[in-house]
């Protein structure tokens, strides 16, 4: 597993600053939430470490080495999104085993894999459903597998649970915390609800206009002795 550092990066959309010399450090093993209002910066942060977006200036570093200088195999680095980003013509199988299946992985070894992810998230009696009749939280938890299914050493979640009802909310916090927990991977939550922030990281950066505000664990930042 590796950690994720940014070292004084920042990026420009023509006149307009996004994210401005930021510093930020997210542990092996962490998970990170990226707290802030609509336009603040957040996700231009988190397609830079994706590699989506590149850097303006500053650098990006996976472990102690700069993404820049990674090549994609060496960038195990996974996305989870706001709209789950499915295969709508694939069932729930097929989604969690197609990162497997571009990268030329199959055969039993590679069905044992997506077996046990699916079992992981709960997903095993659903392998062969059509995703498109999935609840929300079910089809979430079919990306969350995706993304999942590669051993990633990072992932990035870019407001995963926004489109859910509240029940699905509160039940996947808790299912990607434990997950993310039992696989220690290093992990990024982008989010504008601050009661999921507080629920799900160990710590939260707070940005507003580009800038980061403020560093540190939920009780520090929002709880008063
Ligand atoms: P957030 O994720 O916090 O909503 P963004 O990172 O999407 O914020 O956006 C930060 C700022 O950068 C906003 O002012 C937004 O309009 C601008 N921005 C984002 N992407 C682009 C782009 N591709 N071209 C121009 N401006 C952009
Ligand atoms: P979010 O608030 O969730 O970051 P937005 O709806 O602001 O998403 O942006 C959606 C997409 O449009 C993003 O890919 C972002 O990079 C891009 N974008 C945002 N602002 C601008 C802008 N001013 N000009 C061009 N593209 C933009």
């Amino acid at each position: 597993m590796a950690s994720l550092s940014f070292v004084s990066v920042s990026k420009q959309y023509g006149p307009t600053s996004a994210v401005e010399t930021l510093d930020l450090s997210c542990a092996e093993g962490e998970m990170l939430a990226l707290l802030g209002p609509s336009g603040c910066g957040k996700s231009t942060t988190l397609k830079m470490a994706a590699g989506i977006e590149t850097v303006s200036a500053g650098e990006i570093y996976f472990g102690q080495r700069p993404v820049s200088r990674l090549s994609p195999g060496e960038r195990n680095i996974a996305m989870v999104f706001e709209d789950y980003g499915l295969y709508p013509q694939m069932t729930v199988w097929e989604n969690v085993a197609f990162p497997l299946k571009v990268r030329g992985q199959a055969g039993q070894p590679a069905s044992e894999r997506v077996g046990e992810v699916l079992q992981l998230l709960g997903l095993r009696g659903m392998a062969d459903q059509n995703v498109r009749g999935l609840s929300g939280g079910a089809m979430q938890r079919v990306a969350i597998g995706r993304a999942l299914v590669r051993d990633p050493e990072v992932i990035l979640f870019d407001e995963p649970l926004s489109h859910l009802d509240a029940d699905q909310k509160v039940q996947l916090r808790a299912e990607i915390k434990r997950l993310q927990k039992l696989r220690r991977v290093t992990s990024i939550l982008v989010t504008h609800d601050q009661t999921e922030a507080i629920a799900m990281a160990d710590r939260i950066a707070v940005m507003n206009h580009g800038v980061l505000q403020q560093v540190g664990a939920p009780q520090e930042l929002y709880e008063h002795p």
